[in-house]
């Protein structure tokens, strides 16, 4: 069996690590050159128009990218998913099972649930699935009993059902309920979110509640006032006006509340009255297409809200009611500030009603907006940027709208028609971002949690919020399928994940966020796959591309050429370099994508040009969004490179200058040299001595004159300390020398090569006989010596043994 390890351990792509694919690549024996001219000439032509070759292999392929799936092996799922009130969030039905079976079960029992885990919880995703009509929490558990008490098969021991039991019951303790992976789940979420909220309201409503009573109490005061003073006056009612009976009421009721502020009370007290009845009912609002509401079948799922079903257009809908009920809010938060006066009776006119009589949108503060009431819009992408306007107006004013875009699978897909090609509504979260005041999520349901708490934070966000939502195909029942298909749209830029939020941190950068897509500073994340080939194992890095997620889909799959393995040919490349190369040099090249057979054996597959659009067009939103997160970016690499520029002319200018100087030492140390034996020769003829050819030698210092600048093109990439990024190359002298004048007179070389080293008149080391002992003890005298000023040059002898590595030892002190 050969394998694919794929090194990427990501969670989105636990497929493959969780799988044991097997891949093979065969070479295939050349063909006539007649016939490779043909092949060639055929695939251009299949390249330019979509018509397949000749040659074109019949075989059931799949890209690598879904590899796995070939044979019913699927990715991990966090599904089904149950819904824990107690913290508010979703956690993993497996995990809790997994704990209730541990803490209720004997161990024999429970190790072999666990086991059967897995399988009992995707009988019960296909059940829950298949239902006809929502189950309440309750009888989901009582199918999951059902399954679990099922699973263990003729292995079932008697008492399971104790076993059990406590698990029902530790399970109905939470109220749930367990959500399975659907194109219904994320509205689900919602609801269960809404629930929340509302639940918030309780609050918000008990101070309404006071101020109203307050309120009330004091225009009941004045009521009975009135009554008990108009009784006294009851035979003139007929007989005075209003206001004739308010100049002969006594004066104490007519003081104590003027007819001003009379009104400000009642008015007030309508106002709250009727909002007290609207946040006691049901004060969400979601705005939602017929269509959708239908093909979803969500007129059941959203308890928390009222619906406001409309054909099209559901934006410029809520726009419109999202004017009226920022006004009500406003007259609502206004009445309770006034109320909260009058109450304390610290109203005054003077001061208040110039505050009042201007009480605007703007006097709102974040803990008011908190209970402004969700208005949510539910709609396709593509529907809403037919609305583009009404958006971007929302958004731009900070409106307190809440947009749900759903986009399908289908979405992402090719058009049928090319000429159908329509981008905008894939790129919705970047009309919304542009504001730069709003909530976005861009995202999906197959990492549940993610998506639950974007859920939550977007309800509980003040500024105008954006969830753009990859879903299932209305009416697919593939869960898993989808499932797969939704991991490889993200891992493949197709629908990369982002998020933006205003309250993330003070900066731009702060806000925006891609970390979650795998390898989010490539274009593309690369896999390494190892490949078993006749002459053994190989590695091979590649890149998975939208043109990969696009072959998932069967329509797409089919219009592949696949090219047989005697063909081999440098213009045929990989998707991801096709689309990084100089447009001008891709004259007669083929974009081509890995794919793997029924047996696992690789392939490649050609792609058609018309294809390319909609690769590039990801391509380059994908970038557009590496450039917003700063993840990549092409102004960074720019100045790099001219930074890499200046710096490495700089250095050349530097170089020259200390090569001019080396010589001009050298010449200057030479002439002293030379000066210095001539009398180190005439004292020894004085002195008798014969040995006058190793003074000779000895005395002339040679010094380098040659400096080489070797720039190392990546590690100034990677490591701009400029010190680090070049060396000196130094030429070497044949035979070893001192740099007598820096030597401390330590001894160590003389102990070491006695029969090389000694001291001159100074007591400062020389060379004085170059050949007197064997490289080796030359070496370790230079790597002894504490001033580093002894240079050993080459061996004398070519022939002593272990040159190289001595050589190699010396080499830092030539
Ligand atoms: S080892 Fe170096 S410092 Fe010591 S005596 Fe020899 S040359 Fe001088």
């Amino acid at each position: 069996m050969n394998e694919i390890n794929n090194s990427n351990t990501d969670q989105i792509l636990d497929c493959y690590t969780h799988s044991n694919v097997v891949v093979t690549r065969e070479e295939e024996p050349a063909p006539q050159n007649e016939q490779l001219k043909s092949y060639r000439d055929q695939l251009h032509k299949y390249f330019v128009q979509g018509v397949k070759t000749d040659f074109c292999q019949n075989i059931t392929v799949a890209p690598i990218l879904s590899a796995p799936c070939l044979r019913g092996k699927l990715p991990a799922m966090h599904y089904p998913v149950l819904f824990d009130p107690e913290k508010s969030n979703c956690c993993s039905l497996h995990e809790r099972l997994e704990v209730l079976i541990s803490d209720h079960c004997n161990s024999d029992i429970g190790r072999s649930l666990i086991e059967k885990l897995p399988s009992i919880l995707l009988t019960l995703q296909g059940k829950l699935q298949l239902a006809d009509k929502e189950l309440n929490y309750d009888s989901q558990v009582h199918e999951l009993m059902e399954i679990m008490g099922n699973a263990l098969g003729d292995d079932t021991p008697k008492n399971l059902q104790e076993h059990l039991d406590p698990i029902n019951q530790k399970l109905l303790s939470c109220k749930g309920p367990i959500m399975v992976f659907s194109a219904r789940t994320p509205y689900q979420l919602l609801n269960i979110h809404l629930k929340e909220r509302v639940a918030t309201y309780s609050e918000f409503i008990a101070h309404m509640r006071r101020k109203l009573s307050g309120l009330n109490e004091i225009a009941d005061l004045q009521d009975k006032d009135r009554e008990k003073d108009s009784t006294h006056f009851e035979f003139a009612s007929d007989l005075l006006s209003l206001d004739a009976l308010q100049n002969v009421v006594p004066q104490r009721v007519s003081s104590d509340l003027p007819k001003a502020r009379l009104k400000r009370i009642r008015d007030s007290i309508k106002i709250l009255s009727n909002a007290e009845k609207v946040y006691t009912e049901n004060p969400t609002k979601i705005f939602i297409t017929k269509q959708l509401l239908e093909s979803y079948d969500l007129k059941e799922v959203f308890g928390q809200a009222t619906l406001e079903v409309v054909e099209s257009d559901a934006i410029s809908h809520a726009k419109d009611y999202l004017k009226k009920e920022l006004s009500n809010f406003v007259a609502l938060i206004r009445a309770m500030r006034l109320a909260e006066l009058e109450i304390a009776q610290t109203y005054d006119e003077s001061l208040h009603d110039a505050y009042f009589e201007a009480f605007a949108p703007s006097y709102l503060n974040d803990g008011d907006i908190k209970y402004f009431p969700p208005v949510i819009v539910i709609d396709e992408s593509r529907n809403i940027v037919d609305q583009t306007k009404d958006f971007i107006s929302l958004f731009s004013d900070g409106a307190f709208i809440k947009v749900f875009a759903i986009n399908t699978l289908n979405d992402i897909n090719l058009p049928v028609v090319a000429s159908e090609m329509e981008e905008s509504s894939l790129e919705i979260a970047s009309l919304a971002v542009f504001r730069r005041n709003a909530y976005v999520y861009q995202g999906s349901i197959e990492d549940p949690y993610a998506f639950e708490n974007a859920l939550r934070h977007g309800l509980n966000a003040t500024a105008p919020v954006l969830w753009n939502v990859l879903l299932p195909d209305i009416g697919s029942e593939d869960g898993p399928g989808s499932l797969i298909r939704i991991h490889r749209a993200i891992e493949s830029r197709q629908f990369p994940r982002l998020t933006y939020d205003i309250e993330a941190g003070v900066d731009f950068g702060s806000h925006f966020n891609l970390e979650n897509n795998p390898q989010c500073d490539l274009l593309y994340p690369n896999q390494t796959l190892e490949i078993k080939n006749p002459g053994g194992k190989d590695t091979e890095q590649i890149s998975l591309s939208s043109a990969d997620y696009l072959a998932m889909e069967t329509r797409n799959l089919q219009t592949l050429e696949i090219i047989p393995g005697w063909y081999q040919n440098e213009k045929l490349v990989p998707v991801a370099d096709y689309l990084s190369d100089d447009p001008k040099t891709l004259i007669g090249k083929i974009p081509i994508i890995q794919v793997v057979d029924e047996d696992y054996k690789l392939h490649r597959a050609a792609i058609p040009a018309s294809w390319l659009q909609r690769i590039r067009s990801r391509r380059d939103y994908w970038r557009f969004l590496q450039e917003l997160g700063g993840v990549r970016s092409q102004h960074f690499e720019n100045k790099l490179a001219t930074s890499k520029a200046e710096w490495t002319k700089a250095k050349e200018a530097a170089l020259k200058a200390l090569e001019a100087r080396l010589s001009e030492e050298y010449e200057t140390r030479r002439a002293a040299d030379i000066e210095k034996t001539i009398r180190d020769i005439l004292f020894a003829l004085m002195e008798g001595k014969t040995d006058l050819a190793s003074l000779a030698v000895n005395s002339i210092t040679p010094v380098p004159v040659s400096v080489k600048l070797e720039t190392d093109e990546e590690s100034v990439e990677t490591v701009p300390a400029p010190k680090e990024t070049h060396k000196e190359e130094v030429s070497v002298s044949k035979v070893p020398w001192v740099e007598s004048d820096e030597c401390t007179s330590c001894n160590d070389c003389i102990n070491t090569a006695p029969n090389v080293f000694k001291y001159n008149s100074n007591k400062q080391a020389h060379v004085h006989n170059p050949k007197g002992d064997k490289y080796a003890k030359i070496v370790a005298a230079a790597e002894k010596c504490p001033a580093m000023c002894i240079h050993p040059g080459l061996p004398h002898d070519p022939n002593e043994p272990g040159l190289e590595k001595l050589l190699k030892r010396a080499e830092k002190y030539q």
